[in-house]
């Protein structure tokens, strides 16, 4: 009888509670948990958006204001902005000149944050962002996202209190095996403090190479070199840091259809390049567009802050065919190769070698000596042709240049053979 009577209280109590909420305190409830069940959450300390209100109806695309809520709070399906746009800033060193090309000056790094507040774009978390393309969330109709990479420690010295101050949410892509190897690197308890304060963390590989460097692996190990570097380094940050590792950033932004493939089966959200563009709702998720600061090329980062670059391509576009030649293309003839033609068109994308002087570059063949060479700024491609008929035999190709006063460089080597058969016969 007691047990009856303890069971119609509870029963009643619980009917109350459910009339008593609204439809709205229980979607309110509902931002208040986590968004992933994999270890990530929100902390107070994120600037965090408001929930999704139905877009304005007669929006111009790049009003700097924040869409007005409804006057009645009817709380609805969510109304997401699919007209809003998000620029990616990408930074690496913030220490200034002794950082070199890829470093910027803490202050001129504040007076760009400056300058996106004075316009009017909102900074939004990465969090906010996938909430955004997923249907989640609404944004501001501008917005940019601001990463970091690698994992230098003036990251966590210099950038930080700056990043503090205005209260913006960043990411910071990080390459596992730079972490807490000295020098300038950070620490993983640094890191797990960043955690800590909401900024996200996200994989930058393992080695930092470039994902496209096939030379000298079988496509077995080229295979098992990148799962090491994509998945690996995703899983040693979650195992650090107890997070999900949501976000991927290519090294130097390059990467090739077996790549992404791997990004994909990573389980990944969002991967990053360094293509800059004013990334769309419908942008595609594995080759999101950022503009990277290089101090020798501070124009690219001005479109970000003016909000002025190009619009992505979306997920059902063929990318322009500039960028997937030039993604695609280590070298040519490819290293290794044994070809037939004694003429071969020499090229090279040098996207790997990162920032250089181009008027630096140069071209040689072994026993043939310096050629002149054409380069493709836009795609990072050197192409030159030899200039008589290659005999039988061994050849390598160097291309050197200088960045920052050092040479960087970058060599292949393919194998010239006599044609045989009917192109022999016709040969002669
Ligand atoms: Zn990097």
């Amino acid at each position: 009888m007691k047990k009856i009577l303890i069971l119609l209280l509870v029963l009643g109590a619980g009917f109350y509670a459910l009339k008593k909420w609204s439809p709205g305190t229980l979607q309110k409830i509902t931002q208040m948990l986590p968004r992933s069940t994999k270890g990530h959450t929100t902390p107070a300390s994120q600037p965090s958006l408001p929930p999704a209100e139905p877009a304005p109806t007669s929006k111009p695309a790049d009003s700097g204001t924040i869409p007005t809520p409804p006057a009645a709070p009817v709380q609805k399906a969510v109304a997401v902005d699919k007209a809003a746009q998000v620029v990616v800033l990408c930074y690496h060193r913030v220490e200034g000149k002794e950082g070199g090309t890829l470093s910027i000056a803490p202050e001129l790094f504040e007076q760009h944050l400056q300058r996106l507040k004075d316009r009017g774009i909102a900074v939004i978390s990465m969090q906010d962002f996938l909430a955004w393309r997923k249907n989640e969330k609404t944004i501001p109709p501008k917005c940019a996202l601001i990463t970091l990479d690698d994992g230098y420690v003036s990251a966590f010295e210099n950038a930080r209190p700056i990043l503090k101050k205005f209260g913006y949410p960043w990411t910071y892509f990080i390459y596992t095996k730079f972490i807490a190897s000295g020098g300038k690197s950070i620490t993983w308890e640094q890191l797990a403090t960043l955690r800590d304060e909401g900024v996200e963390i996200g994989a930058h590989t393992a080695t930092h190479q470039s994902l496209r460097e096939t030379r000298g692996k079988s496509p077995e190990s080229y295979d098992a070199w990148l799962k090491e570097e994509i998945i690996g380094s995703k899983q040693l940050i979650e195992k650090k840091l107890g997070v999900r590792c949501a976000v991927f950033a290519y090294p130097e932004g390059r990467y090739n259809a077996k790549v992404l493939d791997m990004v994909k089966s990573a389980g990944f959200d969002a991967s990053f390049t360094v293509y800059g563009q004013r990334v769309t709702h419908s942008a595609n998720a594995e080759k999101i567009g950022r503009y990277a600061w290089y101090s020798r090329r501070p124009q690219d980062m001005e479109l970000a802050l003016n909000f002025s670059g190009p619009l992505s391509p979306s997920e059902s576009e063929p990318p322009a065919a500039g960028e997937l030649a030039a993604a695609m293309l280590l070298t040519q003839p490819a290293n290794g190769d044994t070809i037939s033609d004694s003429a071969p068109v020499l090229k090279a994308n040098l996207g790997t070698l990162g920032e250089f002087d181009e008027n630096t570059l140069t071209l040689r063949l072994s026993g043939v000596g310096p050629i002149p060479a054409k380069f493709d700024h836009e795609n990072k491609i050197i192409e030159a042709k030899p200039p008589q008929p290659l005999k039988p035999g061994e050849y390598t190709v160097v291309v050197t240049a200088k960045a920052g006063g050092k040479k960087v460089e970058t060599q292949w080597s393919f194998k010239v053979v006599p044609a045989t058969g009917l192109n022999a016969t016709l040969n002669r």
